[in-house]
């Protein structure tokens, strides 16, 4: 007799089929055949997270077939999961019809051998409904398909499709939360977010501003400082906040104009600014304003 899959059954499964969807999406970059592939992948993984959702929350009930009312070991179609699932959120981390789509998709790959040339929406579907099932399992339960990057950025960052997908996804969550989008400094795509907004393992927290192109990850409030740049006046200045050099200085870039510069670390306040800005020297001390300079001979006195 049939029975259904318990949480640890589901998350294996799910984790597999993106883990491979992600491999496929690489690959379809030189070899377009392998994007049908991808999606087929993705659609198994979407459709085994929203039933690990629904059984990691004790919910299982709410997704399975009924007969007589009394419920059955099996699940009720896709499309009903997806509906049902839906139906309980004002917002999501992908949306509704871009499944169905995938979902259709799918079965005419797989019943019909159709929908298998290349197509810059599906790959770029694909793409988004693996950070969909990123994001919904980080926020609901802290746990991440996604690691941190810690080396080098991954071939992934520099695949044209994966660029294009993670564009449209990052597009659209800061759409939808009106939040600032930074240049990565290690792979150049305008995909940073802060960590209020997207999680990843070893970077979780809103001091976090995370690449979701590469997953490099970098601490506000630890390695680095966010500053305005004394170029083009952005929020975007970014201080190598661990590596102080002679004289009080310390070296940043800007992710969104580029230009390189040294900052100086205020001996008063502990605030990095711009020497270009002005600044007082006083007693041996370098110092951001008049009034950092006056409490600092106070204090000397
Ligand atoms: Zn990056
Ligand atoms: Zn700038
Ligand atoms: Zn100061």
């Amino acid at each position: 007799m049939k029975c259904l899959p318990n949480e640890e059954q589901l998350k294996c499964g799910f984790i597999d089929f993106a883990q491979l969807a992600v491999e496929l999406i690489e690959r379809s970059e030189s070899n377009t055949k392998y994007l049908k592939f991808a999606a087929v992948n993705a659609q198994v993984a979407l459709e085994l997270f929203l039933k690990y959702i629904y059984t990691r929350n004790g919910k299982v009930t709410e997704i399975q077939r009924h007969k007589k009312a009394l419920p059955q070991n099996d699940f009720v179609e896709f499309a009903q999961i997806l509906n049902h699932y839906y139906s309980q959120r004002r917002w999501s981390y992908g949306a509704r019809r871009e499944f169905v789509s995938l979902m259709e998709t799918r079965n005419s790959i797989i019943h019909r051998a159709q929908k298998t040339e290349w197509d810059i929406e599906l790959a770029t579907s694909v793409v988004r409904t693996l950070f969909f099932i990123h994001s919904t399992w980080n926020s609901e339960f802290g746990e991440s398909l996604f690691e941190r990057s810690y080396g080098l950025p991954n071939s992934l960052a520099y695949n044209k499709v994966w660029r294009q997908g993670v564009d449209s996804f990052v597009d659209r969550l800061a759409g939808d939360h009106d939040t600032e989008v930074w240049t990565c400094l290690d792979c150049s795509q305008y995909t940073v977010v802060t960590g209020e907004f997207f999680g990843l393992n070893g970077a979780e927290g809103p001091e976090y501003l995370i690449c979701l192109n590469c997953f490099k990850s970098i601490n506000t409030e630890g390695e680095a400082r966010l500053i305005k740049c004394f170029e083009c006046h952005e929020e975007s200045f970014i201080v190598d906040a661990y590596n102080e050099q002679d004289l009080q200085f310390y070296v940043g870039k800007c992710s969104e104009c580029g230009v390189n510069g040294r900052v100086r670390l205020c001996r008063n306040c502990d605030e990095f600014y711009h020497p270009i800005n002005g600044e007082v020297f006083i007693e041996g001390n370098y110092c951001c304003s008049n009034e950092c300079a006056e409490c600092l001979s106070d204090e000397v006195v």
